[in-house]
């Protein structure tokens, strides 16, 4: 997000020299600089035994799955965000959540997190957000994924750690 307005009080925002930054946009009033932030969002594999949890979203992607993602919000760690959104969209809880890595996702302005998690426990629960939930074989996934970049760079990024893990 890139700041013209003071957020707080409405001024518009003049550039103010940041040593190590450059040019700020920086609220005299307020006495506040407002960094362009990209908007971060965590994508999560979540894995059990050889199975990937995937979704259909179709207003997102018509004939993709995608991986369970969702932005992370004010007051919480990106992996209680992970725990959050998996557990909302489909009823499962996960354990083990770790961070494998992001991606800029330039025409959203997000900063993408990526994470794998592993089953722990529950029953898929769909929420009614969500079109359809299923496990598919992580051989699989990739396949059913084509129009989802950042979903495939994923999986494909879990598939090597999986395969680094068992030999
Ligand atoms: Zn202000």
């Amino acid at each position: 997000m890139k700041f013209k307005y003071c957020p707080l009080c409405g001024d518009e925002l003049e550039q103010k020299y940041s040593y190590d930054e450059g040019g700020v946009p920086y609220c005299k009033k307020d006495d506040k600089m407002f960094f362009d932030t990209p908007r971060p969002c965590i994508v999560v594999g979540v894995i059990k035994n050889d199975e990937i949890l995937l979704l259909k979203q179709s207003y997102i992607f018509k004939d993709s799955k995608v991986l369970i993602s969702g932005y992370v919000g004010q007051n919480e760690s990106a992996e209680e965000t992970v725990y959050r959104e998996v557990l909302e969209e489909t009823g499962i809880k996960v354990k083990n959540i770790s961070y494998i890595g992001s991606d800029y996702v330039k025409d959203k302005d997000l900063l993408m997190l990526t994470f794998i998690a592993i089953y722990k426990e529950g029953e898929i629960i769909k929420s009614d957000e969500v079109e359809h939930v299923e496990w598919c074989k992580i051989d699989c996934a990739l396949a059913q994924m084509k129009e989802d970049l950042v979903g495939t760079k994923a999986v494909s990024k879990i598939m090597e750690i999986l395969k680094n893990d068992i030999n």
